[in-house]
């Protein structure tokens, strides 16, 4: 069988690494908030091109911390709200009512399956204070005209990166393009902790100071807080394991390229739509999704043959039971797109064979 993503296989090109870093980590005694997380912190902040980077526990507390942030620092309020795409994974609207603040969903551009630039002014009212742009499936999306409507209406703009590791749009990394950006590290993102993890990036030193306090219970200075906090951290021995693996991101980005680039060159079907990439170095291939009017049959075809498919995602946020109370909103596109996508098997470790195989089974399906 073709697994859709083969976690062991990826950890296992690293593994004397791994089990090196695990083991100075037990050695050391020292468990949060240490040596590994400073390195990884430095580290990861020099990926991105920003100032300050903070390890926290996943991704989606590193949106959430953000958003805590602003809220801390008088520059949004309670109610306030924040254009997200109606198509994300819910992790980021999770982030923004998390806040008590107001998720405005904006269909997305059908293409590129990122937020429509030119649909975003409609939605902006005078409670709007920031927009949560999500580079979903590894691609850029932020634009010229996004930029200039965040400087029009002084809205803060967050990237959601929890797909995006090393994406770049004119020159410069995802998550630092934005005022800030959540970074998830979960198992299964291309820059992957072996369990949870997150990181927020920013230029901002006000903001970083604050999301650092507000990660560890709102001290900076122990047994003195200045916020009400959360214990949000990233732990020593997942800090190791990221300072091991994101020395091989450049070459993971590349493999998964090479992988995307056959896929887009040799899949022939005309049922099937091709994923849009709008500039090479701008998508990172965290997921290939193709869409399919008869999606469901494809996926089963696959399925008889061997060939593990999954959807990302089955149901947008505001058709969740969670979020009954956006229920009654429509967005076509982001239905359409629920209804029709489907991201094949794509990581750095697969080989030719495999890659050839779903070509093949996918080129014959009629
Ligand atoms: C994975 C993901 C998150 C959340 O990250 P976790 O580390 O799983 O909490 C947020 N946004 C998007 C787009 C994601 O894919």
């Amino acid at each position: 069988m073709i697994k859709f993503l083969d976690l062991h296989k990826i950890n296992l090109q690293f593994e004397q690494e791994l089990k090196v870093a695990a083991n100075r980590v037990i050695d050391s005694g020292w468990y949060v908030m240490g040596k590994e997380l400073e390195t990884f912190e430095q580290n990861y902040a020099e990926f991105c091109g920003t100032k300050f980077s903070l390890g926290v526990a996943n991704g989606l507390d590193a949106l959430r911390l953000i958003f805590k942030a602003y809220i801390e620092l008088g520059i949004i309020n309670r109610k306030d709200e924040v254009i997200v795409p109606a198509n994300t994974y819910i992790a980021s609207v999770l982030a923004i009512t998390d806040n008590d603040l107001i998720p405005v969903f904006v269909d997305p551009n059908i293409n590129t399956y990122n937020l429509d630039s030119s649909r975003i002014e409609e939605a902006i009212t005078p409670k709007t204070k920031a927009i949560l742009t999500v580079h979903l499936y590894g691609q850029n999306s932020i634009n010229d005209q996004m930029l200039a409507i965040c400087k029009k209406y002084d809205l803060k703009l967050v990237e959601d990166s929890a797909q995006s590791h090393g994406a770049i749009w004119k020159e410069k990394v995802m998550g630092s393009i934005g005022d800030a950006a959540g970074h998830s590290f979960y198992p299964g993102k291309n820059l992957g902790a072996l369990g949870d993890a997150g990181a927020v990036t920013t230029n901002d030193e006000t903001l970083s100071k604050t999301i650092e306090a507000l990660r560890n219970y709102g001290s900076l200075n122990k047994y003195e807080n200045i916020f009400k906090g959360l214990n949000s951290r990233l732990d020593e021995i997942q800090a190791a394991f990221l300072n091991v693996k994101l020395k091989y991101i450049q070459k993971d980005i590349l493999e998964r390229r090479r992988v995307a680039n056959y896929y887009l060159q040799n899949i022939k079907n005309s049922a099937i739509i091709m994923p849009s990439v709008i500039e090479e170095k701008g998508h990172v291939w965290h997921l290939f999704v193709i869409r399919i009017k008869k999606r469901d049959e494809l996926q089963t075809y696959l399925k008889n043959n061997g060939i593990q498919t999954l959807i990302h995602y089955p149901i947008p946020p505001n058709k969740q039971n969670a979020y009954k109370e956006y229920a009654h909103l429509s967005f076509p596109i982001t239905e359409r797109i629920h209804d029709e996508v489907l991201s094949l098997p794509l990581s750095p470790v697969m080989n030719v064979n495999e890659i050839e195989e779903v070509t093949e089974i996918l080129n014959l399906f009629t």
